[in-house]
């Protein structure tokens, strides 16, 4: 079993709920194909211009977190071809924010949850 922890993106948490990316997780599909047995650690919010990841990032591992994931929407968005990369997501910086996570906490931080885009090969920091 992995605890694994999820950040959102502020300019979406008025809009999606994660629902997708705990379906995900709690069905290790997609972002979370990886472990064999996944279950929620913890979901915390990012607030541009992110200087809050690394001490989010540090009280998910204090939580029991094993792994962070950035939502998929912070680096893809959703045209009528599904999900895409190349037209950016909420956030034009969500690789140097993971970079952070990752020194902060020496996790894994993993750059999607749900809905990848077709082609995309999940990037990890670790
Ligand atoms: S990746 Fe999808 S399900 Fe997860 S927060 Fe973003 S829009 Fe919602
Ligand atoms: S820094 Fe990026 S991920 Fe964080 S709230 Fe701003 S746009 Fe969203």
């Amino acid at each position: 079993m992995t605890k694994v922890a999820i950040i959102r993106c502020e300019k979406n948490e008025n809009r999606c709920p994660l629902t997708n990316c705990l379906k995900c997780l709690t069905d290790s599909k997609e972002g979370f194909a990886e472990y064999d047995n996944a279950m929620p650690a913890g979901v915390f919010t990012c607030r541009c211009p992110g200087d809050n990841v690394a001490d989010l990032a540090k009280i998910l591992k204090s939580k029991g977190a094993e792994a962070i994931h950035f939502c998929t929407c912070t680096f893809a968005n959703k045209t009528d071809k599904g999900w895409v990369t190349g037209q950016g997501g909420f956030c034009d910086h969500v690789d140097q924010l993971i970079e952070t996570a990752h020194a902060a906490t020496g996790l894994p931080c993993v750059k999607g949850t749900a809905h990848l885009p077709k082609d995309y090969a999940v990037e990890i920091r670790k």
